[in-house]
């Protein structure tokens, strides 16, 4: 038995890591660390067992932020070239939407940019929703908009969303070095009302913006406190033309440490692995659902992930199953158009994708793969 299994123990038995312990996984080497991901694995087999969820971001309204997080391609004077565009129309949300449903989400995150929607917004947004849920009722819709005001939680609530996102990113002491436009109680605050209002509270995290361990720790800790269903991890993705552009301080080793810490002092959340895997985890992304149990389907709000047949590749290849796959199928949904498995019934078919004849290096003209 590892150190780290002692605290998988103590989590299955409904006690919290202490600090230290929360610290020591953070602190760990890596010839450690798959004791550590062995460790945080059976908390995940636990509660999720061998299912990953889906879920699709779709950025309803891009850009042109007034607010100022420095790790933000949306933030106020940001020089990323990032897509800016005013709120998508009802059938531009249904559209967009319902192409991740295609390939296998069961979640869709409705993600505007903004300090936080008028009521006037709310109209529009619950509208949006309204009509995806009658057209998909099974599945989840997550609002992320901002910071709420009074009331606004409850209609989102009453028009089918499920769930509201609104993350705390770092802790309260960082919190300052990240933004100046708003404060981390506010964070809190919305994260409240949305649980008040029914919603199922979705908050998380950012690493690699210039955080401590301890800043780390302080922020699980916090999102536990409010105990949130589901709690997204993300990786600084450190675009030219922000605060923080440049800031490449992450391991894929680390980035694994710091899945487990928060799966330790989260056991029964959904972790979410979040914006920044494929850029960070790099080759050791399939380690990674050995610790979360939820990814996000394809691209980011303003940053293209690996393609969405790669995602569904690399769950099964790691041993995983798709949560909701099942029942899709023995409804008769077919794959998406353009994802790997689409027309491709005889797993033969699929196999045979894989194999390409070289046709560059030695006995060719063409440089060679290296
Ligand atoms: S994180 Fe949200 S509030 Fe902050 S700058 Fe980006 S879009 Fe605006």
């Amino acid at each position: 038995m590892t150190r780290f299994d002692v605290i998988a123990d103590k989590a299955l038995a409904g006690e919290l890591p202490t600090r230290d312990e929360a610290l020591a996984v953070l602190a760990s080497g890596d010839d450690e660390l798959l004791d550590v991901i062995a460790a945080a694995f059976r908390l995940r087999r636990h509660f999720f067992g061998r299912r990953v969820k889906l879920n699709y971001l779709v950025n309803i309204k891009s850009g042109l932020c007034p607010e100022d997080c420095f790790y933000c391609s949306q933030r106020v004077g940001s020089g990323a070239d990032v897509l800016k565009y005013s709120w998508l129309k009802t059938d531009e949300v249904i559209a967009s939407a319902e192409a991740g449903v295609a390939g296998g989400a069961r979640r869709v995150c409705l993600v505007a940019s903004g300090r936080g929607p008028t009521d006037k917004d709310i109209d529009r947004v619950t509208t949006a929703i309204g009509a995806f849920k009658e057209r998909n009722p099974d599945v989840e819709v997550c609002a992320c908009l901002g910071l709420l005001s009074s009331g606004q939680a409850e209609r989102l609530a009453a028009a089918g969303t499920t769930a509201y996102n609104h993350n705390l990113n770092t802790s309260g002491e960082h919190y300052a070095d990240i933004c100046t436009t708003h404060e981390y109680a506010d964070r809190v605050s919305t994260v409240t009302a949305a649980k008040e209002a029914g919603l199922s509270p979705c908050s998380g995290l950012i690493a690699g913006i210039g955080e401590t361990d301890e800043d780390l720790v302080d922020v699980a800790f916090a999102l536990r406190a409010m105990d949130p269903d589901s709690v997204p991890v993300n990786f600084l993705i450190p675009f030219d033309g922000t605060p923080l552009a440049g800031q490449w301080q992450l391991t894929p080793q680390r980035c694994l440490r710091i899945l487990a810490m928060v799966r330790f002092v989260n056991p029964s959340a959904e972790v979410r692995l979040a914006g920044g895997r494929e850029i960070h985890l790099r080759t050791l992304q399939p380690l990674a659902l050995h610790v979360v149990n939820s990814i996000f389907l394809g691209d980011y709000l303003t940053s293209e992930g690996q393609p969405g047949a790669a995602d569904l590749a690399m769950i099964a290849d790691a041993g995983f199953t798709v949560e909701g796959a099942q029942a899709a199928q023995e409804a008769g949904e077919q794959p998406a158009a353009g994802t790997r498995t689409a027309g491709l019934a005889p797993q033969e078919t699929a196999h045979q994708e894989l194999v390409q004849v070289r046709r560059r290096g030695a006995g060719t003209t063409l440089p060679a793969n290296t």
